[in-house]
């Protein structure tokens, strides 16, 4: 509908961002990082409302940590967030995160910088530049007399320069600001400046409705011009909120599809107990088939699988050769692994007729229990570290001790 800015393309685990790419949406997550089970729930909510991307603060110790449980099994790519410490950096690295964010602003000494960029470069992973106009370089805001456009575009273009100096490209940018002009000025300069993917956002938007106005406002425009290859609409509130805003946005430009179906699929790990592509794709054709209008999700293992997704209408979890369906994260019935599909299907097209609440109420009395003891064997043949996340916690400590 609008022709798009043409750019170098970047990988995000396994989501492109840039080079004609779909616009991607992005949202943070609230929780505290070291929360791992807190957080990878609130990060399957915002992956079904509609999130290609997740960031999460890395902003201790214990975050990076947090990380390293929290990558593996997420359903989709994790960005860590850094301020001020360089070494936070390489530990989210080393806890597996897909990418990383920058502010210039606050990680200044270029040899820190450098330190980060290399490890990115070696590991094979992408950078974004975040630019705040409230936490820009006193350096640069003085020079310029303020925190102008041309400011906060020379602020990325001199972190673009210390990356170049170690071969470093694989790089999103951000110029955010929270006045909705010097956003787009900002957007405009950098657009007509590198040819790098650009991430598109208003900062410190507020609560709805002034900070969906003033987020809509901002890059509405910016999209409508062409510029822009993923956005992260940021509000005071839920961030499902704005997961879903962002991707309302995006269908009400013409720029992503409309779904009926949000089918959310975990990434399968350690702990994996089914070849979960092979199921997410049996059982999205049939949901998609008969237009089922739900949030399905597919799980590998019932370990993890019915709290980490519990904010889906409905889903399935692999163990012990049986399938554990669920709705809103409570196990309604256990049927024999070969037949997941189809009693997903059944199921979705119950919570339809009835509703949750009724299917709820119909849950297989002794469903829980034969759940819990399913969950308990498994931990006890699997062990408690199926990801193997405690080995990388230890050369997390030695980075950040
Ligand atoms: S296999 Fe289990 S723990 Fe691993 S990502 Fe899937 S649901 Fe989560």
């Amino acid at each position: 509908m609008f022709e798009r800015r043409l750019t170098r393309q970047i990988l995000v685990g396994d989501v492109p961002v840039g080079g004609g790419a779909p616009i991607t949406v992005q949202s943070m997550t609230t929780t505290k990082t070291a929360d791992v089970e807190g957080t990878l729930a609130q990060i399957y909510a915002l992956a079904g409302a509609g999130a290609d991307i997740v960031r999460c603060t890395c902003n201790d110790p214990e975050a990076a940590e947090g990380l390293a449980e929290i990558v593996p099994r997420s359903p989709v790519p994790i960005v860590a967030d850094i301020h001020f410490q360089y070494r936070l950096a390489l530990a989210a690295i080393e806890a597996g995160v897909q990418a990383l964010r920058l502010n210039p602003g606050n990680i200044r000494k270029r040899d820190h910088i450098q330190t980060v960029a290399q490890e990115a470069k070696d590991r094979g992973l992408p950078i974004r530049i975040g630019v705040n106009a409230g936490s820009l370089d006193p350096e640069i805001a003085e020079r310029h007399g303020g925190a102008t456009p041309e400011a906060l575009v020379e602020s990325a273009t001199r972190e673009l320069a210390y990356f170049a100096e170690v071969g470093f490209d694989d790089v999103k940018i951000s110029v955010k600001a929270s006045s909705v002009h010097l956003m787009i000025d900002a957007y405009r300069l950098l657009a007509d400046t590198v040819d790098h993917p650009l991430h598109l956002g208003v900062t410190e938007a507020g609560p709805p409705p002034q900070g969906l106005i003033k987020s809509v406002a901002g890059i509405g425009t910016l999209l409508s011009e062409g510029i822009g290859d993923t956005i992260r609409l940021s509000l005071t509130a839920d961030p499902v909120e704005e997961a879903r805003a962002g991707r309302t946005l995006l269908e009400a430009l013409g720029l992503r599809e409309r779904k009926g179906l949000d089918l959310i699929a975990c990434p399968s790990c350690g702990r994996a107990e089914v070849d979960v592509i092979a199921v997410a794709q049996k059982a999205q054709a049939a949901l998609e088939e008969r237009q089922i209008p739900l949030q399905v999700a597919v799980m590998g293992c019932v370990v993890n699988g019915p709290g980490e997704a519990r904010e889906a209408d409905l889903g399935i979890a692999a163990g012990r050769a049986k399938g554990h369906l669920f709705v809103k994260g409570q196990v309604v019935r256990v049927v024999p692994e070969g037949e997941m599909v189809e009693a997903l299907l059944h199921e979705a097209e119950r919570i339809v007729e009835e509703g949750v609440e009724a299917r709820l109420a119909a849950a297989d009395a002794h469903a829980a229990e034969e759940a819990d003891a399913d969950r308990a064997a498994l931990l006890e043949s699997q062990g408690a570290d199926a990801n193997r996340a405690e080995e990388r916690k230890v050369h997390i400590r030695e980075i950040t001790g």
